[in-house]
């Protein structure tokens, strides 16, 4: 078989990948490990500033609508905050991830899952090769397979430093879950390097546990002690998974020759938020135009690609990871700004409907930058060895 581009992974990365190529007239084949329509381990809140991405409407797949915050610090100091437009969305993976792979059928891409690829080869195009024996040549091949996808590893590219989360389904039959509506819950400041949530949907609702890999052995404790303090019955939570969230550093390859990596495979998780899906579907849509500029001879590479993240991407990930770092090494005084503050909450809105951005935010700090700059840089060193993470070969 031979395309202009293949896609490997049919998350929301690769899937909205698939979509503008074969929106714009590619011949596309997206090759999926798993049979759809599959799950995936995620909260699967997707925020306002990642469905402006969309060029489509996904509301046959929402479940709630998300207005605020019910924001425990250390399972005590507790307080809601509310907005008057939606803050996010909740949605759950399996049928998010199925209509947005359908969404990239319907524009002319072809959908290949249950067969995973195993070796890639790279030439003037690529060659890929899946497990059934089926080799797909492409132009250009758009790496789209998550946290422990095979292309990064097949392209000899070093594994990404990441964090770790645990999350598990309390199912609407418990009375704790009565109460859990229009607004999600997070715990901060008891989790090393994360937090925890609760994710209403429309049949359970989703909690989980998220920091740095070196605590990934206490992650099952850490949840059940926060679904108890929060009235579950811990030992009645289903489908409990755990799963690797990787972490971009600055200069980290985004291309290789006539490969693209976006999404998970490329690191774009917010690392303050753990939200991922926003930067799947957006480096997917900035991977395309590069892709579709060379495969159209505009574009003697996919350089175009590292540019767009490098100014769309980066900047707002740089960002993040500073304030990562400084909220990890002192979480109450930023607990006290977001409960106290209505500009700083307000600020935060903005950057979740996507009408702000973290690194807008920073530039408002004028002068002060160099000082927030400075005590990240002291707080990233400290944290370094604990957000180290070896993934075990699959
Ligand atoms: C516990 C947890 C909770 C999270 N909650 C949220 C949240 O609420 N909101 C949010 O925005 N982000 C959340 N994230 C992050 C989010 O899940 C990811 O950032 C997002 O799924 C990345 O999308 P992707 O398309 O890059 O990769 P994925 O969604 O991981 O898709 C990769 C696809 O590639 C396929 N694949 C893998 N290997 C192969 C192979 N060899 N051949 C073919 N196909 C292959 C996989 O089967 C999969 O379908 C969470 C993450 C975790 C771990």
């Amino acid at each position: 078989m031979r395309v202009d581009a293949v896609v490997v992974g049919a998350g929301p990365g690769g899937s909205s990948a698939a979509y503008a190529l074969a929106s714009a007239g590619a011949s596309v084949a997206i090759l999926e490990r798993a049979r759809f329509p599959r799950d995936k381990p995620c909260g699967g809140g997707v925020l306002v500033s990642a469905l402006q991405h969309l060029p489509f409407d996904i509301s046959p797949v929402v479940e709630r609508e998300i207005f605020g915050f019910r924001v425990r610090y250390r399972r005590q100091d507790e307080f809601n905050h509310r907005y008057d437009e939606p803050l996010a969305v909740m949605t759950q993976r399996s049928r998010l991830d199925a209509f947005l792979a359908e969404q990239a059928v319907y524009a002319g891409a072809e959908l290949r899952d249950g067969d995973p690829v195993r070796a890639i080869e790279t030439n003037r195009g690529v060659t890929v090769r899946t497990t059934r024996g089926d080799a797909v040549e492409a132009g250009v091949l758009i790496a789209a397979d998550g946290a422990n996808g095979v292309c990064r590893r097949a392209l000899g590219l070093p594994r990404l430093r990441a964090a770790v989360a645990l999350e598990g389904n309390a199912p609407r039959s418990q009375p704790a879950a009565e109460r859990w509506t229009d607004h999600v819950g997070l715990e901060l400041g008891s989790i090393r390097g994360g937090y925890g949530w609760v994710f209403p949907k429309r049949e359970h609702c989703n909690l989980g546990v998220g920091g740095y890999p070196s605590g990934a052995p206490e992650l099952r404790r850490e949840l059940a002690d926060y679904a108890r303090s929060e009235g579950f019955e811990a030992e009645a939570l289903e489908q409990l998974r755990a799963h690797h969230l990787p972490l971009r550093d600055a200069g980290q390859t985004l291309t290789l020759g006539p490969v693209a990596l976006i999404g998970d495979a490329a690191g774009l998780i917010d690392p303050l938020s753990g939200e991922g899906i926003g930067n799947a579907i957006r480096s997917g849509q900035l991977a395309a135009e590069a892709a579709q500029r060379y495969l159209d001879g505009a574009a003697p590479d996919l350089r175009g690609y590292e540019t767009a993240v490098a100014d769309e991407i980066d900047p707002d990930l740089a960002v993040a990871r500073q304030l990562q770092a400084l909220f990890h090494q002192l979480p109450w005084p930023y607990v006290q700004l977001l409960r106290r503050s209505s500009r700083f909450w307000g600020a935060f809105c903005r950057i979740v409907r996507g009408e702000s951005s973290y690194h807008g935010f920073r530039s408002r700090l004028g002068p002060a930058q160099t000082l927030v700059a400075l005590a990240a840089a002291y707080a990233e060193q400290g944290q370094r060895p604990q957000a180290r993470w070896q993934a075990e070969p699959t």
